[in-house]
């Protein structure tokens, strides 16, 4: 009997051996195309040589020493890597040890920020209903899955939820697609103006929406409506790029698509490539200096808070990702990924809609193509779709979430930035060999 508390109690996995490249194999010797990078954090696959030395070299050095007594040259030489790399206005970076993390270090960040100021009066964030944000209690809060906040809402701050940028469901025929993010961003407005400017910290939103919604991005003009909404109401922008940054939509930053830059922006998965557990806050030097003039103390700090092993293996995974340019190829083979799926699904029958930027793609099912009427829930197609997928030796991460009464299927591929047009081959044969089986 295993002693370890998995994910589902249910479920009987199998056993990870090895991984080299795209490939994952198991105890049994079965290989397994890693499709979504785990959930889009390996970018660079798996053991890579580069990383894996950073990691021995610093482990040699020192493999820990606590930031309350001193910093380290890997972090110190991440930050700056990261701040180069930055959207404009970000100066500094606060390590933590993942995804959730990041979120409740910047919501805490963000809080405090006006807290410094006087401003104590503030006390509500506004997310958006499609939207993962982590599991611990705050980023739990502002996610948009109301199953997964149910059992803990006694215990949560309260979050205020808006319509999400879903052009596939939420753009009315008659509208344009800037109309449409033009309706939405609005939203934002309206719950400001309910709620008293002067009571609402933040704003918090993923660039390209990814496990609740399958690699959803905005419309042209969404963000910028939403930057300037958040600057004339005196809210801070939050951007949650724990999944879409790093690389993965094909710009380092996903928000550099949207011509923005936020106040806060978190990023985690493809920052540690999975070769450790490092995720990271960077923010304005606007909240820096205020704290700094202030307190001097953001009161936050875990023990593993810039960890020196975590940051020397993030370090040569961004090396990495700068010296072989492998953003700029990740948006080259994102869009031969798309060109793909487009041609061998796009008029498939229950296939709605393919989206998403760089190697960050969702496909949504649908029972009716025409109506989009979605799958009854009874039938899991989305697990059901992980499922076979999974036994043909392919993985693909599955969701399925509810905006208003209206169901999404899909799945979400987020393969390594190193794929060759052979894996797109690969990747596009499995899946059809799925689809032929899955009803
Ligand atoms: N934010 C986003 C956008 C995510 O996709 C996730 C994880 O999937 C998180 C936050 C939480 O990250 P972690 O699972 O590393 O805590």
């Amino acid at each position: 009997m295993s002693h370890v508390f998995p994910r589902h109690t249910k479920s009987r996995l199998p056993t990870v051996a090895s991984g080299k490249g795209v490939y994952l194999t198991d105890t049994d010797g079965k290989q397994y195309f890693d499709g979504s990078g785990g959930a889009a954090v390996s970018c660079l696959g798996h053991g890579d040589p580069d990383v894996t030395k950073a990691i021995k070299d610093q482990l040699d050095e020192i493999a820990f020493a606590h930031t309350s007594f001193m910093t380290s040259k890997p972090a110190e030489d991440l930050a700056d890597a990261l701040i180069e790399l930055a959207p404009t206005g970000i100066e500094r970076v606060y390590f933590v040890s993942g995804g959730s993390e990041a979120i409740e270090a910047a919501m805490k960040l963000a809080r405090q920020y006006f807290w410094e100021k006087g401003e104590t009066s503030r006390r509500h964030f506004i997310a958006r209903k499609q939207s993962y944000h982590g599991n611990t209690l705050a980023a739990l809060a502002a996610g948009g899955n109301a199953w997964r906040r149910e059992p803990f809402s006694p215990l949560m701050i309260e979050t205020h939820h808006i319509s999400p940028c879903y052009e596939y469901r939420g753009r009315q025929v008659d509208e344009t697609a800037e109309a449409y993010g033009l309706r939405v961003a609005n939203e934002l407005e309206s719950q400001i103006e309910q709620l008293g400017a002067e009571t609402v910290i933040a704003f918090l939103a993923e660039p390209v929406v990814g496990a609740t919604a399958g690699a959803v991005p905005s419309v042209p003009g969404y963000f910028k409506q939403v930057r300037e909404i958040c600057d004339r109401n005196g809210i801070l922008l939050i951007l949650d790029e724990v999944m879409c940054g790093m690389g993965r939509t094909g710009t380092m930053f996903a928000c550099e698509q949207d011509g923005i830059a936020p106040d806060i922006i978190t990023i985690a998965k493809g920052l540690g490539a999975g070769y450790q557990p490092i995720g990271a806050t960077l923010c304005s030097a606007e909240i820096y200096r205020t704290i700094e003039n202030g307190s001097g103390f953001f009161q936050h700090g875990h023990t593993y808070v810039g960890h020196p092993t975590a940051c020397a293996a993030s370090l040569a995974v961004v090396q990495k990702l700068n010296r072989e340019k492998l953003v700029e190829r990740c948006a080259v083979m994102g869009d031969k990924l798309q060109d793909a799926l487009q041609s061998a699904f796009g008029q498939h029958a229950f296939v709605g809609d393919i989206r998403g930027r760089g190697l960050f793609r969702g496909i949504e099912f649908v029972a009716d193509r025409e109506s989009k009427q979605p799958f009854d829930p009874k039938i899991g197609i989305a697990k059901k779709m992980k499922a076979i997928a999974f036994e043909a030796g392919l993985i693909c991460y599955p969701m399925s979430g509810t905006i208003d009464g209206v169901r999404g299927d899909h799945i979400l591929l987020a393969p390594p930035f190193i794929i060759e047009d052979a894996h797109i081959d690969e990747i596009v044969g499995k899946l059809s060999s799925t689809f032929d089986k899955v009803l």
